[in-house]
C-alpha cells in the first residue's frame, strides 16, 4: 500500500516537475524575487561571424582568422618590398586589392541589406542557466560578458539573457528577434516585464524595439555607451571626410594598451619618426589607390550593410546617402536605412518620453575623455575610444579633448529647462542640460567603450541602473553623481561633481538661453506631447510593421538635418529637423526643409568637392575602424 502510494506520489511529482519545466507553469506561478529578468543586448562584433557553420567549408570571416591574415601578409609582402623600390602604387594595388577583397567579400550584403552568404554568429536563446560555461567563465573580466556574469551572480542565471546578433544587418530585424527573447524571458521567469541593457550598437536595437513594439513589456532599459543617436566616425567616413591624426593615433594606442612601459616605446618610436612615416604612407596610399579600393572592394561590402549605415547620426545621414548610394539601384537599402533613421533614431525624444510615461525606468551611461579612432576630422572630440560622448549621451555639449568649455559658457538648458540645476561637469568638459534625458544621463570620465569590469564599484553602479526598480536620477543615485571619474585599474568611482546652474548675481542668463535655442537638440515640449501622426511603426505591433514603413520611407529622399554650431568652440548640436521628420507625409514638408537647409547644402557641397578626391578612402576607413574595433575587442576593451 505504502509502496503504491509512493509510486503514485513519484509519478505525480514527475508530472509536476515536467510541467514545471514548461514556461506556462512558471508563468502561472510567477516570481516574487522583485527583480525583472535582464536581457543584455551586446555591441558590435562581440563574437565572430562564421560562414557555412557546421559544414566542411566552415570559416571565420570576421574578425578575419589568423590564416587569412597570414595569407594576406604573404600575398602583399613581396609587392610591398618591390613598392619600396619602385613606388608604384598601382602595382601594389594589384596585389593588395584582390587580397583585401577576398577577406571582405563573405561579409557582403544583398541589395536589400540581407546577408549574401550563409553567415552565423554565436547566439544564446535561452537563459544563462543553460550556459554555465558562459555565465561562470572567469575569463570574462570586462565588457558585456562580464556584465552578464556579474548579473548572474546578483539575480540568478535563470533571470539573465544575452542577445547577440549579426552586426552587419538591420537593427529593426534584430528587434523582431529581441522581441522573442522578451517573450521567452517573461514566460520562463514568470515576470511580466524585462530589463534591457544595450551596449554600444545594442542601443540601436533597443531603440528599434521601442519604435516597433512599444514599452509595455519593459521594466527598465539602460543605454551603455550606446550608438542610439549615432556615431561621428561612420558619418565622417561615409561622407569622405578622412584625416589621419598622428597625435591621436599615439594617444589611442596608449589608451588601448594602457601599459606604461609600452607608452615609453610609443614615444620612442615617435621620436624616431616611425609614426610620421606610417601616417605619410597611409596618406599617400589612400591618395593613390582610393578609387580602386572603393570601387573594387568597399562598394560591395561595407556600403551594403544596414547595420553600419544605422550607426550614422541624423546630421550626417542624408549627405552620406547622397555621397555613396544610388537612389535607383540602392532603393531597397535606402528604404531600410531610412526606416531606421526616421522612425527610430529621429523619434528617440518621443520614444523615450512615451516609455517613461508608461512607467518605464530609463538610464543613459556615457563615457568621456578618451581618444576616438583618429582617422577622421572628429579625432579631437570627446570619445570613449569608439563612439563620441555627444552621441552616447544623447546630445550633451562637450568641449574638445584636452580643452574645457569657454570660461563664460553657461549651461544651455535646452532640454532641462531648470536653470537652478547643475549640469556642467566640474571639470568643465560636459554640459548635460542638452541631453535627451538630462536627469537620467551619467558620465564616466576615463572609461573605455563599454569596458565595465567584473567585481568593481563601476560594475555595481552599472547593474544598479540596469536592474533598478525605481527611476534613479542624477540627484538621487545613492552615493553616485552625474559626473564620475573611473580608476581604469580598480574600477573605483570618484565624484567629479557638477557646476553651473543659475547664478544669483546674473539672473538674466535667459538671454543666453534664447540665443542658443536654435541649437536645441530636441524639440520643444509641445512637440513631445503633440499627438504624432499615424505612424505605422508606433501604432502597430505586428512584425509586418517594418515592411509597411519601408515602402513609405522610400519616397523620402531629402531629410537633411541641420547642423548648427554653438557660437563658441563647443561642438555642433543635434538637429532640430531630427525630431520632425514626417516620414511618409506630404512632400511639402520636405520641400520646406530643403529650402530651409539650402544654405547648409551649399557649404556641404564645398566640403564634398574637397572630399571628392578622398571618395575611395571612405570605405577603407570604415574597414580600418571595423578592424580597430575588433582588435580592441579582442583585447577586452569593448
Ligand atoms: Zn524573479
Ligand atoms: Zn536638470
Amino acid at each position: 500500500m505504502s509502496k503504491t502510494v509512493k509510486r503514485i506520489m513519484s509519478v505525480i511529482l514527475a508530472v509536476v516537475m515536467l510541467l514545471g519545466c514548461t514556461s506556462a507553469a512558471f508563468a502561472a506561478y510567477g516570481c516574487n524575487c522583485g527583480t525583472s529578468p535582464l536581457i543584455v543586448v551586446s555591441g558590435m562584433a562581440a563574437w565572430p561571424l562564421v560562414q557555412d557553420e557546421g559544414t566542411e567549408n566552415e570559416k571565420q570571416v570576421f574578425a578575419p582568422d589568423t590564416e587569412s591574415i597570414l595569407k594576406l601578409v604573404g600575398e602583399i609582402a613581396g609587392p610591398l618590398a618591390l613598392f619600396a623600390v619602385n613606388k608604384d602604387y598601382n602595382k601594389l594595388g594589384d596585389s593588395l586589392i584582390p587580397a583585401l577583397k577576398e577577406i571582405l567579400e563573405p561579409l557582403a550584403c544583398n541589395a536589400d541589406g540581407s546577408s549574401k552568404y550563409n553567415i552565423t554568429t554565436d547566439i544564446y536563446p535561452e537563459s544563462m542557466a543553460s550556459y554555465p560555461e558562459f555565465a561562470n567563465n572567469t575569463e570574462f573580466t570586462a565588457n558585456e560578458p562580464a556584465v552578464v556574469r556579474e548579473a548572474v551572480e546578483k539575480i540568478g542565471a535563470d533571470h539573465v539573457y544575452y542577445f547577440n546578433y549579426d552586426w552587419r544587418l538591420d537593427p529593426m530585424e534584430h528587434a523582431k528577434e529581441l522581441r522573442k527573447y522578451v517573450e521567452r524571458a517573461k514566460e520562463e521567469t514568470g515576470h511580466d516585464k524585462v530589463n534591457l541593457a544595450g551596449a554600444s550598437m545594442g542601443g540601436t536595437i533597443i531603440a528599434s524595439y521601442l519604435a516597433m513594439y512599444g514599452s509595455d513589456n519593459i521594466d527598465n532599459f539602460t543605454m551603455l555607451s550606446s550608438a542610439f543617436t549615432g556615431t561621428t566616425i561612420v558619418g565622417n567616413l561615409f561622407n569622405g571626410r578622412l584625416e589621419i591624426n598622428k597625435e591621436g593615433l599615439i594617444r589611442i594606442l596608449k589608451e588601448v594598451v594602457g601599459v606604461e612601459a609600452v607608452n615609453i616605446l610609443f614615444d620612442a618610436l615617435d621620436k624616431a619618426g616611425v609614426f610620421d612615416i606610417l601616417v605619410n604612407f597611409a596618406d599617400s596610399l589612400f591618395a593613390n589607390l582610393q578609387d580602386r579600393i572603393y570601387d573594387e572592394v568597399f562598394q560591395d561590402t561595407f556600403i551594403t550593410m544596414p547595420g553600419i549605415w544605422d550607426l550614422i547620426a541624423l546630421e550626417d545621414y542624408e549627405d552620406a546617402k547622397a555621397y555613396l548610394l544610388d537612389p535607383r539601384t540602392d532603393a531597397a537599402l535606402i528604404a531600410r536605412i531610412d526606416n531606421y533613421h526616421y522612425n527610430v533614431q529621429a523619434k528617440l525624444p518621443e520614444l523615450l518620453e512615451e516609455a517613461m510615461e508608461n512607467g518605464v525606468k530609463v538610464n543613459v551611461v556615457s563615457h568621456y575623455n578618451m581618444q576616438g579612432v583618429p582617422i577622421t576630422p572628429s579625432y579631437n572630440e570627446q570619445n570613449d575610444n569608439v563612439i563620441d560622448t555627444k552621441y552616447t549621451s544623447g546630445y550633451a555639449v562637450c568641449a574638445y579633448l584636452d580643452e574645457t568649455l569657454p570660461e563664460d559658457y553657461k549651461q544651455q538648458n535646452t532640454v532641462c529647462k531648470d536653470a537652478t540645476h547643475n549640469h556642467i561637469s566640474a571639470d568643465r568638459i560636459i554640459d548635460a542640460s542638452t541631453c535627451l534625458l538630462p536627469e537620467q544621463t551619467w558620465f564616466l570620465k576615463n572609461q573605455k567603450h563599454v569596458g565595465y569590469m567584473y567585481h568593481t564599484e563601476l560594475m555595481d553602479f552599472i547593474l544598479m541602473l540596469c536592474l533598478g526598480d525605481t527611476q534613479y536620477t542624477v540627484d538621487n543615485t545613492q552615493q553616485y553623481s552625474q559626473f564620475m571619474e573611473v580608476d581604469p585599474k580598480t574600477g573605483e568611482l570618484s565624484i567629479i561633481g557638477a557646476i553651473g546652474g543659475e547664478e544669483p548675481s546674473e539672473p538674466e542668463t535667459t538671454t543666453e538661453v534664447v540665443e542658443s535655442t536654435e541649437t536645441e537638440p530636441t524639440e520643444t515640449e509641445t512637440e513631445v506631447t503633440e499627438p504624432t501622426d499615424t505612424e505605422p511603426v508606433e501604432t502597430e505591433t505586428e512584425e509586418d510593421t517594418t515592411e509597411v514603413t519601408e515602402t513609405e520611407t522610400t519616397e523620402t529622399e531629402t531629410q537633411p538635418s541641420e547642423t548648427v554650431s554653438v557660437p563658441d568652440e563647443t561642438q555642433t548640436e543635434p538637429t532640430e529637423e531630427a525630431t520632425e521628420p514626417d516620414v511618409g507625409s506630404s512632400e511639402t514638408a520636405l520641400d520646406e526643409q530643403t529650402e530651409e537647409t539650402s544654405n547648409d547644402n551649399s557649404q556641404q557641397t564645398q566640403a564634398v568637392d574637397v572630399g571628392d578626391s578622398l571618395i575611395a578612402i571612405v570605405p577603407f576607413g570604415a574597414a580600418c575602424a571595423a578592424l580597430v574595433l575588433t582588435v580592441k575587442r579582442k583585447r577586452n576593451k569593448i
